[in-house]
């Protein structure tokens, strides 16, 4: 059965119907919005951010604290509805879609107008003695976002709060599997009180989010898979817009010999099975070295084999989003059955609930011939290969598409430091897994095909800007020297000389 299906409608609009992966229940209809519509919100938007834009940071950060708090009031209307919508286990609905939010937005609201203060300076070289320099965060226009289904709130709050906080106005094209969060979110910033058309919602599929990248904005925050991301790259590079890519991961787990093996235990299950598994930094490959492994592998079975499943959402793992991602997580698991993998718990769809659901499945004797190793399975699947040593794991993590993130386990940080810098990913957690992203001054994003760009803190709010260089000439007269002279020219070589020539003067004129 399909949760989300086209169905007939009677006007231009594309309408679909969404069943909740739980119940397989409707949870409701809603129309894609066509490009026209599209286009004028980006236009409505446009109007929107130039008022937005002259207000202080002070005012924006007051709308920021306003929505934090309408977040608090309607937390368990959010929490029922992700729940609804996307099967999460409901600790992970709070812990994700409310108190995440409170987080992102809170953080940018008081750090946001530190970021990007203006900064005035000096030139270096020469021009230090005749100019001044005013460096200035401009905000960009219309922003628009295309988000997924794994966070429908907290994937869409984060880059929300940094581009408004910035001075820009958002257009969001949600995911079509979550189409209702979205509208509870736009409603939520309603009564936070932002301003008319500031925020506007686009609903719609693919061909939506395409139009989106057509309509004028001025840059793209996407988040979603590599295919998708790659078109949405194709169609930023092709708009001339600047476009923020977070894409998929595989990421991979290292347990080294000397990792306290029950602690490490803890971290393999929480990472394969945080969200159901639909987590873009959730641990999809486990590498163990032969002196530990059998030791680890009994830990990791007895507290899988602890977890619970329910239809109430009360459990610890919750339902399969979709059934596109349980296609994908079913084909991965039979591939690496065919291929030798032995499976310890779990391994076939949970039937004895009614809605979608997968029970958490740890996976042995895997190897990198295998698409559960290859490719991103999105689900709650423990995969762990034996190594020989750490290096052999170091390397097997290095093999892989992918670059979003990664963790390291040992008792010797100053050795899980070394390693963690040899992985080449977005980042690393040493004795902890997937937490980078919800640390604002860790810079988030992938490397190779795990996307392109960073975000968050700093550096992510700084994206939603142009870095705007004002240069003053501070001279009192006129610059003179033009038209040329013969003089001039010569001047021109001997000051060369004079400066560049010489070992002292040229480091202290640069
Ligand atoms: P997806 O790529 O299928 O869809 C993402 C969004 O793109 C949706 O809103 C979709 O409608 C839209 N879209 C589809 N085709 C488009 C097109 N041609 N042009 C513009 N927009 C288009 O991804 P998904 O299945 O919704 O999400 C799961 C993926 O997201 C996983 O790969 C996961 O790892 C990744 N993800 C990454 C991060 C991160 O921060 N790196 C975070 C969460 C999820």
């Amino acid at each position: 059965m399909a949760l989300f299906e086209e169905i007939e409608s009677d006007s231009e609009h594309r309408r679909y119907n969404i069943k909740s992966p739980i119940s397989l229940e409707s949870i409701g209809e809603f129309d894609a919005a066509t490009a026209a519509e599209v286009q004028s919100a980006v236009k409505r938007a446009r109007k929107a951010q130039r008022d937005w834009a002259t207000r202080s940071f002070a005012e924006r950060a007051a709308v920021l604290w306003r929505w934090v708090e309408v977040i608090v009031e309607r937390q368990d209307d959010i929490v029922e509805l992700v729940i609804k919508e996307t099967g999460k286990a409901r600790f992970e609905a709070i812990a994700m879609e409310v108190m995440a939010p409170c987080m992102q937005i809170s953080h940018y609201a008081k750090y946001g107008a530190r970021y990007l203060q203006t900064r005035k300076r000096r030139p270096t070289g020469v021009m230090r003695f005749s100019k001044k320099l005013t460096l200035l965060y401009q905000p960009l226009g219309v922003v628009g976002l295309i988000t997924p289904w794994n966070g429908p709130i907290a994937l869409t709050a984060n880059p929300l709060a940094q581009a408004l906080m910035a001075g820009n106005a958002v257009v969001h094209k949600p995911s079509e599997v979550t189409p209702f969060s979205a509208m509870l979110l736009k409603e939520i910033t309603q009564a936070a009180g932002f301003p008319e058309d500031l925020y506007q919602v686009v609903q719609g599929d693919g061909e939506t989010g395409a139009a989106l990248i057509e309509a004028g904005v001025d840059k793209l925050s996407f988040t979603g898979s590599v295919a998708t991301g790659r078109k949405v790259g194709e169609a930023c590079g092709r708009n001339l817009i600047p476009v923020t890519l977070e894409l998929g991961g595989k990421d991979a787990m290292i347990v080294c010999a000397d990792a306290d093996l029950d602690r490490a235990a803890d971290g393999a299950v929480r990472g394969s099975f945080f969200n159901t598994g639909h987590y873009c930094c959730g641990t999809e490959r486990v590498y163990v070295p032969e002196s530990v492994y059998d030791a680890f592998v009994e830990k990791v079975v007895l507290r899988t084999r602890r977890l619970t499943q329910t239809e109430a959402g009360d459990g610890d793992v919750g339902a399969v989003c979709w059934d596109k991602q349980m296609d994908i997580i079913e084909a991965h698991i039979a591939d690496a059955k065919e291929k030798g993998a032995r499976i310890l718990v779990g391994g076939e769809r949970n039937r004895t609930l009614s809605g979608y659901f997968f029970p958490p499945t740890v996976v042995v004797d895997v190897d990198h011939d295998m698409d559960l190793m290859r490719r991103e399975t999105f689900g709650p699947v423990l995969a762990i290969q034996k190594v020989r040593d750490e290096e052999e794991a170091l390397a097997l993590a290095n093999d892989s598409d992918y670059g979003l993130s990664g963790n390291v386990w040992t008792t010797d940080l100053a050795k899980g430091e070394a390693l963690a810098a040899r992985l080449t990913t977005g980042s690393v957690c040493v004795n902890d897994m997937a937490v980078s992203y919800g640390i604002a001054e860790a810079p988030f994003g992938g490397v190779k095909m795990s996307g392109v760009g960073q975000v968050n803190g700093e550096v992510g709010i700084r994206g939603y800007c142009h870095l705007h260089p004002i240069v003053i000439d501070t001279g009192s007269k006129a610059r003179g020297g033009y038209p040329y002279t013969p003089e001039s020219a010569a001047g021109l070589q001997k000051l060369i000389r004079i400066v560049f020539a010489n070992r002292f003067l040229r480091k202290l004129f640069v």
